[in-house]
Order: structure tokens, then C-alpha cells, then sequence
């Protein structure tokens, strides 16, 4: 199979190699891409981003959570956060995925748990969450929990995943939500999504265009492609669109001189800080994205 992408979202989902990694602490590059490992070094962090300019969207790190104690944990840790973030004044908000608090566990059970998330954030400023999507099932059931929601709460958002088929039906049906729109992370079977590059492209600017040009709720173009963010900087200027409702994203530690020469040029910014001991899916992802992400594995070992 070699270092290809279907190996690493493999590896990404092995039970016995995440438990090992949570042991042996952040280390193998997850350090150059994982904020903090517990929530005052991750306010430092964030402090950094704000002061050039740059907002942040925050995820407790956590996956395999199949326990109610557990997703329990998971949840209190996620309103500590959001209790940080206001009581520091930063510009942030919090990322969630269900799986952390609960979807495996029990649908109900995570509906509750998402919901008391949601009245912490409101209590603490209306701050905005958002709902990460994961793997094809999860996230049906992310947008059931979120079909429940969003006529309650206004401060919840999720994430559109480009490769999928229903991509298209889903910006149109959720065009007054707050919405982050993506490729896509995971392995899906060609009965639900794109398979090559080409066609996920070519699927995410027709997607962000249409979003754009139709919605009038806050979207985020969250990629490091230069290509797409420089189409999506041109279609803003000649549509004449309002920057205040549109913002870039990237993650932590990934082309941070891109992610602030962006700022700098007046576009809104948002980096997604994740944070906490959790960190080995998460990284495994982002190798299986793009294989040269190893270079953060092989600098790491060179430089402390
Ligand atoms: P790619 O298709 O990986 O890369 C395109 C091109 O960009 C590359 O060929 C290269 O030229 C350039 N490039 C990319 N990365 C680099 C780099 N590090 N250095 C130099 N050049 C580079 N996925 C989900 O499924 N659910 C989510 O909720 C979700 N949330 C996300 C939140 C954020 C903020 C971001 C940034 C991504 C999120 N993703 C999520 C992941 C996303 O779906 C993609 O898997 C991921 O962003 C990789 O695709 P890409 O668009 O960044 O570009």
C-alpha cells in the first residue's frame, strides 16, 4: 500500500496504536501542529493568533469514545474551554466533533450533551459552535442533531464535506446556518462521493459559489490550496461580496506565513486550534491528506 492515503486513514483509525500515542505524550511532530496540551497553553496560543490578526476556532482533541463517563468527561472539558475563551477575552470559538461526546454511545444521549454545549456557548458570549462531520454515517447523524437545533439555538454551525454527493442539496437546505465548507477527510465509497482530486475540486468551487452568491449567513472556505483561495479571492472582488460574511481557515501550524500574509491583506482568518493529550487521529489524518506532512515527523526529530 505504501505511504499512500488510504494507509494512513488506515492507521488513523487503529484502536491500540491511539491508546499508545496518548501515552507517550505529544511527540513525533504532533507537537508542530497540536496548540497546547491543556487550556491555558492553548489561551497562550491563541493569544499569538490575535495578535496578527487571525481568530480561532478550537477542538478538544478525542476520538474512540465509546463510554458515557468518558463522553461525559469530554463534554465538561469543552465547556471549561469555552468558560476560558470568554473569561480571556480572546477571539475564539469551539469546534466539536459527536463522536467525542456521545454518538456512539447513545444518539440521545449525545443530543443532550450537544445541546448543553450549545447554552454554555450562548451564556458565554453566543459563542459560535461548530459542528465538525466525520466519516459518512457519523455525519448523517451529525445534520439530524443539527435538524433538531438550529431552530433553538442561532450559535450552531456544521461543515460541508465537497467529495460527498449530497454536498450540493445540503448548502442549498442549510443556507441560513453558519457554514465550513471542505474537501473532505475521510474514506468514502464511490456510492456517496467523489473518488479523484479533480472531480472533489472542481465539486468545492461550484459548491463555495454557489454558497457565496446565495446565502447570507457566515461561511468559511477552510483549505491550504493557494489555488482555490486565490479563485475565491477573485470571485469575492468581481461579485462585489461582503468580507464581513466570508473567512479563510487552515489549520495549526500548516503555511502559517500563507494564513498570515492573508490576514494581512484584509480577508478574515480563522486557524482550527486543537488541543489535549488525544492528538494521534488527528495527526494521522493530516499525513494521509498529504503525505509531505512527514516532513513534520522527520524536522521534529532534528529540531526540540
Ligand atoms: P489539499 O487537496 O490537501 O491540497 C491541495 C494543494 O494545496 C496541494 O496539492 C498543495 O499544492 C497545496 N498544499 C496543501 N497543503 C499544503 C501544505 N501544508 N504546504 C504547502 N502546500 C500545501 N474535513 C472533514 O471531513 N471534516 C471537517 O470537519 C473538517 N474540518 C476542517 C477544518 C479546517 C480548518 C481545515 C483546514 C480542514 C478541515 N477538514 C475537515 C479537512 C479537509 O476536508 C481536507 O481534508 C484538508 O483540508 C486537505 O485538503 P485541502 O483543501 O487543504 O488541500
Amino acid at each position: 500500500m505504501g505511504l499512500t492515503r488510504d494507509f494512513f486513514i488506515m492507521l488513523s483509525e487503529n484502536q491500540t496504536l491511539n491508546a499508545a500515542a496518548k501515552r507517550y505524550g505529544l511527540a513525533l511532530g504532533a507537537n508542530k501542529v497540536v496548540a497546547g496540551v491543556d487550556i491555558p497553553s492553548t489561551i497562550e496560543a491563541i493569544k499569538v493568533l490575535n495578535s496578527k490578526g487571525i481568530t480561532a476556532t478550537v477542538d478538544n482533541l478525542g476520538e474512540f469514545v465509546f463510554s458515557k463517563e468518558e463522553a461525559t468527561k469530554a463534554k465538561e472539558e469543552i465547556i471549561a474551554m469555552i468558560k476560558a475563551i470568554d473569561n480571556a477575552g480572546v477571539k475564539a470559538h469551539m469546534s466539536i466533533k459527536l463522536t467525542q461526546i456521545g454518538l456512539d454511545v447513545d444518539k440521545e444521549f449525545c443530543y443532550e450533551n450537544v445541546r448543553e454545549i450549545l447554552m454554555a456557548a450562548y451564556q458565554h458570549g453566543n459563542m459560535h459552535i461548530n459542528m465538525d462531520t466525520e466519516d459518512y454515517n457519523h455525519t448523517v447523524q451529525t445534520f439530524e442533531i443539527l435538524d433538531r437545533l438550529k431552530g433553538e439555538f442561532k450559535n450552531v454551525g456544521t461543515v460541508i464535506q465537497a467529495y460527498l454527493f449530497r454536498a450540493t442539496d445540503e448548502i442549498e437546505k442549510y443556507k441560513d446556518v453558519r457554514l465550513r465548507l471542505v474537501k473532505g477527510a475521510y474514506k468514502e465509497s464511490p456510492e456517496v462521493a467523489y473518488q479523484t482530486k479533480e472531480d472533489i475540486d472542481e465539486n468545492y468551487i461550484k459548491l463555495i459559489e454557489q454558497r457565496l452568491l446565495n446565502s447570507k449567513a457566515m461561511t468559511s472556505i477552510a483549505t491550504h490550496d493557494h489555488n482555490i483561495i486565490n479563485h475565491v479571492k477573485k470571485f469575492i472582488n468581481q461579485h462585489n461580496l461582503n468580507k464581513d460574511l466570508i473567512e479563510f481557515q487552515m489549520l495549526y501550524g500548516f503555511r502559517t506565513e500563507l494564513q498570515e500574509e492573508i490576514a494581512k491583506q484584509g480577508y478574515q482568518f480563522c486557524v482550527y486550534v486543537p488541543f489535549g493529550q488525544d492528538w494521534y487521529g488527528y495527526f494521522v489524518r493530516r499525513l494521509a491528506e498529504r503525505p509531505q506532512n512527514l516532513q513534520l515527523v522527520t524536522k521534529s526529530i532534528f529540531t526540540p
